[in-house]
């Protein structure tokens, strides 16, 4: 097992990289309050053992873990939560109601994740999926609040990058942990003007309309950082919300303006057009990679988010012609 590696951020959060993929690419976080603690996302089964070593430095028994809350069932988020909680005797798992059933019986979960990633590759990334006994589940819908200790955590219904997505809100912190809810942020495009941010839209459920009315929902709360799982802490969210915002309705123009045929083709058109508005984009922003760098840095990304694409545009020409 790789040496954790982990930042502490004020209020009692620690932000712990789940070295999927590589360093700097997922992150979760362990919340602390009055001897309790959560973990909020987990990485991977793969990711398990760091979790386990990052409780023992910060001197959190297995037992004082009151809550698991995975933001959504996408595997960089969720594939390490039966692992995980298999080894918390006091944990309970919380998570958005459409996403209960996918963690109670991962069955299905592996076959989609299998179908997006290759049987080989999600073998290697994900190993297999524990399921948690359904005692051990909450749902929280909109709403839904935690208590850890002397914090109450507020979870929040936030479809857009997909429809078992919550947010998480903490009072103390003032902070947001938002899993995909608020795009992706990579240190390495940080520059003097700021982190670098932009949507993802993995396969199935993308829907750039949700999206920004969740995003008006999470501005609603003034906060003052955000928590991403890719990657760690960004401040000032509403200087980088508009940039967020723009790159949502660039995803959705690069996909609508496609001509390749359905299927393959246009997805590798949309990957393309998506590759060269974000070496542009990169570039304005200050960074200093090369084309061929920043490919291969979101060469995973760009794969997902044509696939995600692709679904969309396929869902939207099937309700048009449903309706014509
Ligand atoms: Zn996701």
């Amino acid at each position: 097992m790789p040496q954790p590696r982990y930042q502490t951020l004020p209020h009692q959060i620690t932000c712990i990289d789940t070295e999927y993929q590589r360093p700097g690419l997922a992150a979760c976080y362990l919340i602390e309050s009055e001897g309790e603690a959560a973990f909020i996302d987990t990485g991977t089964s793969h990711t398990v053992p760091m979790l386990m070593s990052v409780l023992e430095a910060r001197g959190i028994a297995p037992a004082q873990v009151k809550y698991v809350i995975p933001t959504h069932v996408h595997l960089d988020h969720a594939g390490g939560v039966g692992a995980l909680m298999a080894q918390l005797p006091n944990a309970t798992l919380v998570i958005h109601p459409y996403g209960a059933r996918h963690m109670i019986d991962p069955s299905k979960l592996e076959a989609g994740a299998s179908a997006v990633y290759g049987e080989e590759k999600f073998q290697e990334e994900f190993g297999s999926l524990i399921p948690v006994d359904e005692t051990r589940v909450i749902e929280a819908p909109d709403g839904f609040r935690v208590q850890l200790g002397n914090r109450e955590l507020l979870c929040i219904d936030t479809p857009g990058h997909a429809r078992h997505h919550i947010c998480i809100y903490d009072a103390q912190s003032r902070g947001i942990f938002t899993g995909d809810t608020f795009g992706l942020s990579y240190r390495e495009f940080d520059t003097d003007n700021g982190p670098f941010i932009l949507a993802t839209s993995t396969p199935i459920q993308f829907d750039p309309d949700a999206w920004h009315e969740t995003l008006d929902r999470l501005m609603a709360l003034s906060p003052e950082a955000i928590y991403l799982t890719h990657y760690c802490e960004v401040r000032e969210p509403e200087r980088l919300v508009g940039k967020l915002r723009e790159s949502l309705d660039l995803f959705t123009q690069t996909a609508l303006s496609a001509k390749a045929e359905p299927g393959q083709a246009r997805t590798a058109e949309i990957r393309s057009g998506l590759l060269s508005w974000l070496v542009d984009a990169l570039r304005q922003h200050g960074c200093r990679q090369t084309p061929q760098e920043i490919e291969q840095l979101m060469s995973m990304d760009l794969e997902l988010d044509a696939q995600g694409l692709e679904v969309w545009l396929q869902k939207r020409e099937e309700a048009t012609s449903k309706a014509g």
